[in-house]
C-alpha cells in the first residue's frame, strides 16, 4: 500500500543516512591520503571520537529531530525547538550525549536557546555557508513534497534559516531533494540526476534565485560531475563541497555499500559526506541493501525505525 513504501522508503533513507554518517565519525577530520592508506570497510570503534562502533553524530541527531518535528504535526518553529532540544537538552542523542557540532551550527542553536522568540537562526553571510542544513534536510522529501514550487522551496528555505540562512545553502537543499524526489518515484540516480538537471534552471528562474548564486552550482548542473576526477572532488565541510561529493558518489556506484564507503573514503568531513550519501544510498537501494551486520550495531536502531513509522504516518 501507499503508506507502507512510504514508511520503507523513509525509514531506509533515515538508516542509510545513519549508517552512512556511523561509518565516517570514527575517522572524520582524516585525510584523503590517510584513508588511501587505511580505507574504511567496516564499522569501526574509537578513532576521532571516542565513540563505539555505529554511533552516528550531529548530522543524523538534527536529521531526527527534523523527522521528529513531522511526526509531531509539523511546524518550523519545532524544528527549531528539537534542534536546540537536541544540543542543550541531549534529545536525539546516539548514546546520550552530544560529542560534535559546526561552528554555524552552534552559533545558530545558541541564539535559539538566548532567545524563546527566534526561529530562524541561522547566519546569512558567505561563511555560513557549511553543510549543517544540507546534512539534516533528507526527511522534507517527504513532506509537502508535491507543493507547488515556491511553497516547497519557502519550506526549505525557513528549515535551512533554522542554522544555515544563506541562500545558497537552501538551494543546496532543494536541488538535494529534487534527487530525492525522483528515486522516491522510482528513478534511477542517472535518472534523477538527469531530471533534476532539466527542471532546475527554470525552477531556479521562477524562484528568482540570483544568476551569480545559481552560477555556482554549475559544475551540477552542467552534468559533467560523475566524469570530475575525484582529485577534483573536495570532501570537506563547505556546503557545496558535501553537495558535489554525495552525488557523485551516488551516481559512480552501484550498491549501497560501495556508495557510502566511497563517501568516506574521500577523507575530511567523513561522518557528513557519509550521512549525506548515505541518506539517498538507502532511499535508493533500500533498507535490505545495507549489510546487516552495520544495521545490528548501529546505535538506536528500533528508535529510528519507530520515527520513520510516526513520520509516515503522520504525513499519510
Ligand atoms: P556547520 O555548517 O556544520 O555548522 P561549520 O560552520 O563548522 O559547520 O562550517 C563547515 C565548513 O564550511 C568550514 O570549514 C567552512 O570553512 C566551510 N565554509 C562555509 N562557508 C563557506 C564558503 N562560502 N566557501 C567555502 N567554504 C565554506
Ligand atoms: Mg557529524
Amino acid at each position: 500500500t501507499a503508506i507502507s513504501s512510504r514508511e520503507s522508503q523513509l525509514r531506509s533513507a533515515l538508516l542509510g543516512l545513519a549508517v552512512g554518517d556511523a561509518l565516517g565519525v570514527p575517522v572524520e577530520f582524516q585525510s584523503r591520503p590517510a584513508r588511501r592508506l587505511d580505507p574504511v570497510v567496516h564499522m569501526r570503534e574509537y578513532g576521532t571520537h571516542h565513540q563505539p562502533a555505529g554511533t552516528w553524530s550531529d548530522d543524523a541527531s538534527l536529521t531526527f529531530c527534523l523527522a521528529q518535528a513531522i511526526a509531531d504535526g509539523f511546524s518550523v518553529g519545532k524544528v527549531a525547538e528539537y534542534s536546540r532540544r537536541w544540543y542543550y537538552e541531549n534529545l536525539w542523542t546516539p548514546r546520550g550525549r552530544v560529542f560534535d557540532i559546526g561552528i554555524t551550527t552552534r552559533e545558530a542553536l545558541s541564539r535559539l536557546q538566548s532567545n524563546p522568540d527566534l526561529i530562524l537562526a541561522g547566519g546569512t553571510d558567505e561563511y555560513s555557508n557549511g553543510n549543517g542544513s544540507l546534512m539534516r534536510i533528507l526527511p522534507l522529501a517527504f513532506y509537502k513534497e508535491d507543493a507547488p514550487l515556491p511553497e516547497r522551496f519557502e519550506l526549505i528555505r525557513q528549515i535551512s534559516a533554522v542554522t544555515h540562512g544563506h541562500i545558497r545553502s537552501a538551494v543546496a537543499c532543494f536541488l538535494y531533494l529534487e534527487i530525492a524526489r525522483h528515486l522516491r518515484a522510482g528513478f534511477t540516480p542517472a535518472e534523477a540526476y538527469l531530471a533534476m538537471r532539466e527542471q532546475a534552471p527554470a525552477q531556479l528562474r521562477e524562484l528568482n534565485i540570483p544568476a551569480h548564486e545559481a552560477e555556482k552550482f554549475e559544475r551540477i548542473l552542467s552534468g559533467r560531475l560523475p566524469d570530475i576526477a575525484v582529485t577534483a572532488i573536495d570532501s570537506g565541510g563547505y556546503v557545496m563541497a558535501t553537495l558535489e561529493a554525495s552525488l557523485w558518489c551516488l551516481l559512480r556506484h552501484e550498491t549501497y555499500a560501495e556508495t557510502v564507503l566511497a563517501a568516506v573514503n574521500l577523507g575530511d568531513d567523513t561522518d557528513t559526506t557519509g550521512a549525506v550519501t548515505g541518506g539517498l544510498a538507502g532511499l535508493y537501494y533500500g533498507e535490505a541493501a545495507i549489510p546487516p551486520e552495520w544495521l545490528q550495531v548501529l546505535a538506536r536502531r528500533a528508535d529510528i525505525e519507530d520515527l520513520a513509522y510516526r513520520a509516515a504516518e503522520a504525513t499519510a
